[in-house]
C-alpha cells in the first residue's frame, strides 16, 4: 500500500491524521487476516509551500516539520509505516524516471523545466472522471507548456526564492510533487501494487498525474484507489489561533489519543467527517464507556462473534459497524473479544481487574515462597498484592488478606 504523506512546512492539521490512521488500521487488519501488508507513506520535503514558509532556511524547516509529523503521528500509538521515503533522498531516481519519460516522448524539456505531455496519454482524466479533452488546466499557467493541461516534472531553480536545488541533465532545479510518488511507489513496492490511498482532495491533479507518469511507461501502478473523505471543521468552538484548524499535536493535548481514534472509527473512511468539540466529546464519552467495560460481569459469547466483526471490516473496511459491534460486546461482558477487537485499532482495555480468588492465589504463592525461604519472591508477591488494594498479615495460624 502507498498512502500519500504530508508536505512538511508546519505542524500537521488533524485532517492529515485521517489517511495515516486509515493506512495503519488497514495494515493491522490485513496482517491479522493473513496478508503480507507493507505500507509506504512519503514525506514531501521539497515543495513551494516550504520555500514560502521559510525563505533562506527551507531545508531546516522541512527537517523540523518532518520530525514533528513523526512525533505527532507516533503519539497516536499505532506504530509507524514500513517505509517513510523523503523526496530529498530520492532525487537521482526521480531524475532517471523523468529521463525515461522524455525518451519515450511523454515529456519534454522547456526552458530548464520538464513537463509531462498530457496529449501523449489517452487515459488521462479517467481516474478523476474527466474527458481527456475537457480536463481542467493545471494550476500553474506557463508559456513554456505545449498544452495548459501539461504539468511540471522538473522545475528550474529560481534563485530569488528557492534555496535548495539539485543538478540534472536539464540544469539546476528540483522535482515536481507528482513525480515523487510515482518513483517512490515503484522503488519500494515495484511497478504494480495493490492499494493507493490519500485524501479525496488528491484525486485531481495529484493522483491523475501519478497514473499518467507511471502507466504511460508501462507500469501497471495501483490496482485499487482508496480516497478518504475530508475532515470538516464545524462549530465555532474550534481554536481560532490557527484559523479554525487544529493540529494533531493540539488535538492530542486536548483529548488524548484514544478519543481521537474512536472519533475516526465513528465515520466511514469514504465519507467526510465533522470535527468539532461536540463530535470529539461524543467519541471521548464512548471511550469512557469502553474503559468501564470490566464493570459488566464477564460472559462467554455463544456463536462466532468474531466473524461478525471480520465481516464488517472485510466489507469495505466498515469501521462504524465494527465500532457498534464493539459496544455490543462491551454491554454483554465479552471482555476477551472486546479487547481483541479494540487492539486492531490500537486501543485496548488495559489490565484486567483481579478477582478475589486471584489475589488469594497470590497470597498462597507468597506462603510457598516463604516456606522455601525465597524472600525476594515473597516480597515481590506482597507488593503485587498491595498493588491490588490488599495486604497480607502473617499469624501463627497462617497468613490472611486484609484490605489496605
Ligand atoms: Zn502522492
Amino acid at each position: 500500500m502507498y498512502f500519500c504523506g504530508p508536505t512538511v512546512y508546519a505542524r500537521a492539521h488533524i485532517g492529515n491524521a485521517r489517511p495515516f490512521v486509515l493506512g495503519m488500521w488497514l495494515r493491522s487488519w490485513l496482517r491479522l487476516t493473513g496478508y503480507e501488508a507493507i505500507l509506504v507513506h512519503n514525506i514531501t520535503d521539497i515543495n513551494d509551500k516550504i520555500y514560502d514558509a521559510a525563505p533562506g532556511a527551507s531545508a531546516a524547516l522541512a527537517a523540523d516539520a518532518t520530525r514533528w509529523y513523526l512525533e505527532d503521528t507516533g503519539d497516536l500509538g499505532l506504530g509507524m509505516p514500513d517505509h517513510l521515503p523523503k523526496a530529498t533522498e530520492t532525487v537521482p531516481e526521480i531524475v532517471a524516471f523523468i529521463g525515461e519519460l522524455i525518451e519515450t516522448g511523454h515529456a519534454y524539456e522547456s526552458g530548464g523545466d520538464v513537463y509531462f505531455r498530457v496529449a501523449s496519454f489517452p487515459e488521462y482524466g479517467r481516474l478523476s472522471g474527466q474527458r481527456p479533452d475537457q480536463v481542467e488546466a493545471q494550476e500553474e499557467p506557463s508559456p513554456l507548456k505545449e498544452d495548459p493541461r501539461d504539468f511540471a516534472l522538473w522545475k528550474a531553480n529560481k534563485p530569488a526564492t528557492e534555496d535548495t536545488w539539485w543538478d540534472s541533465p536539464w540544469g539546476r532545479g528540483r522535482p515536481g510533487w507528482h513525480i515523487e510518488c510515482s518513483v517512490m511507489a515503484e522503488l519500494l513496492l515495484g511497478p504494480a501494487f495493490e492499494i493507493h490511498g490519500g485524501g479525496l482532495d488528491l484525486v485531481f491533479p495529484h493522483h491523475e498525474n501519478e497514473v499518467a507518469q507511471s502507466r504511460s511507461v508501462g507500469r501497471p501502478f495501483a490496482r485499487i484507489w482508496m480516497h478518504n473523505g475530508m475532515l470538516r471543521s464545524t462549530g465555532d468552538d474550534m481554536h481560532k489561533s490557527i484559523g479554525n484548524i487544529e493540529t494533531i499535536r493540539e488535538a492530542l493535548e486536548r483529548w488524548g489519543r484514544e478519543p481521537l481514534l474512536v472519533f475516526f472509527l465513528s465515520g466511514h473512511w469514504r465519507k467526510p467527517i465533522d470535527y468539532s468539540d461536540d463530535t470529539v466529546r461524543q467519541a471521548a464519552a464512548q471511550w469512557s464507556s469502553f474503559q468501564d467495560a470490566y464493570r459488566v460481569p464477564e460472559a462467554t459469547p455463544d456463536g462466532n462473534e468474531w466473524s461478525r466483526f471480520a465481516a464488517a471490516l472485510d466489507d469495505d473496511f466498515n469501521t462504524p459497524e465494527a465500532l457498534a459491534l464493539l459496544h455490543e460486546w462491551r454491554s454483554r461482558g465479552y471482555w476477551d473479544l472486546l479487547d481483541r477487537g479494540l487492539a486492531v485499532f490500537g486501543l485496548g482495555l488495559g489490565e484486567r481487574p483481579l478477582a478475589d480468588d486471584d489475589i488469594d492465589r497470590l497470597r498462597q504463592e507468597r506462603d510457598e515462597a516463604r516456606d522455601r525461604k525465597d524472600w525476594q519472591r515473597a516480597d515481590e508477591l506482597r507488593e503485587a498484592i498491595r498493588g491490588r488494594g490488599f495486604d497480607v498479615v502473617d499469624e501463627p495460624a497462617g497468613s490472611r488478606l486484609v484490605r489496605l
